[in-house]
């Protein structure tokens, strides 16, 4: 069965997307830690990312720094935080959460409740910035 990513990205469950090419996509975090929180995938479905074919890995890690690049220059943040955590979806992402301090990557933190229209915005404002 195909997994919740590979929904979003066949366009059967809808997403905020941000950034897409022929091999990766990126969308915001429908539970976020922070506004900006953004996942970034690869289209064809790995589960753990250690397993990932190394051209793609290395393909995977740069378009997220593309996308992590844009999210600084929107999202008020001292940084733009990476993760991998992978314990819920299983088909490899990897998180970007703009961050002030230790404590905004905090997982088991409470996440943000936001509106369709603060969701599409915070995407519209990410995907005009990508170079
Ligand atoms: P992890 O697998 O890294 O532990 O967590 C998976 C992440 O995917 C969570 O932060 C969760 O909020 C996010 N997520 C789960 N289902 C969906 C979904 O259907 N759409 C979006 N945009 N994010 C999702």
């Amino acid at each position: 069965m195909p997994s919740i990513f590979s929904k979003i990205v066949s366009g059967e469950i809808p997403s905020y997307k941000v950034a897409e090419d022929d091999r990766f996509l990126a969308f915001l975090d429908i539970n976020p830690l922070a506004k900006g929180h953004t996942l970034v995938i690869p289209k064809k479905e790995t589960d753990y990312i250690f397993d990932i074919e190394d051209d793609e890995y290395k393909e995977l890690f740069l378009f997220a720094k593309k996308v992590a690049k844009s999210i600084g220059k929107c999202i008020q943040c001292e940084r733009v935080g990476v993760a991998v955590i992978g314990l819920e979806v299983a088909h490899a992402h990897i998180h970007l959460i703009p961050i002030n301090g230790i404590y905004d990557i905090d997982f088991s933190k409470p996440k943000l409740k936001l509106s369709q229209e603060e969701f599409q915005m915070i995407a519209q404002r990410i995907a005009s910035k990508i170079e």
